[in-house]
């Protein structure tokens, strides 16, 4: 679970936004956007989670604004097969400008501090904003614990592998519920000590 989303749609160029400052621009995207082993991952185009921000420029930055909303595919834990799992995201971030103290302009001088970002912000790089960190974070933080197709998800057969969403399996009869074979256990070894 290291890499981050690298879609390249989500690489914004905002170099005519950062010269109007307090202007605005929508910014949308839908995104093909499933969980794998390594993290999350754009398998194409056009997809089932979209993102709607308004992206507004101000002195220090831009500020990305709006929602997210729709579904990715992850895997059930239970059966191992592809779900939609549902997603709503509100979005509120900021990106900093880069060497604010150095390039302020006419002559403005900011205090030190100021050419550092702010732990909590992203910063503008070559006249772009990377959305791809701040979608990737959000949806990995809206993750929910349980993830499963479905509450009901029968899961497999740890025996024969069937996938019991699809019916029982033939070796049914043979192998009664694990956490029943416990208590089948236990009784047979108080059996025994008799
Ligand atoms: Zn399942
Ligand atoms: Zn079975």
């Amino acid at each position: 679970m290291s890499e981050a989303l690298a879609s390249r749609r989500l690489r914004v160029p905002v170099a005519s936004l950062m010269k109007k400052l307090f202007s605005r621009e929508r910014f949308r995207a839908d995104l093909d956007i499933a969980l794998g082993e390594q993290g999350l991952y754009e398998r194409g185009e056009g997809g089932g989670l979209r993102l709607d921000v308004w992206l507004e420029s101000s002195p220090d930055g831009i500020r990305v604004k709006g929602r997210m909303w729709g579904s990715i595919g992850m895997e059930c834990t239970r059966c191992l097969k592809e779900y939609r799992q549902n997603l709503e995201i509100d979005v509120d971030e900021f990106y900093r400008r880069p060497g604010l103290g150095a390039d302020a302009g006419e002559g403005r001088k900011l205090p030190r501090e100021a050419e550092m970002p702010e732990d909590d912000a992203y910063l503008i790089e070559e006249n772009a904003i990377d959305l791809n960190v701040m979608v990737n974070d959000a949806v990995l933080l809206s993750m929910p614990i349980k993830r499963l197709c479905s509450e009901e998800c029968r899961g497999i057969c740890p025996y024969c592998g069937k996938e019991l969403n699809q019916g029982p399996c033939t070796c049914r009869d043979e192998h009664v519920d694990p956490r029943l074979e416990i208590l089948r256990t236990l009784l047979e070894g108080e059996d025994e000590d008799e």
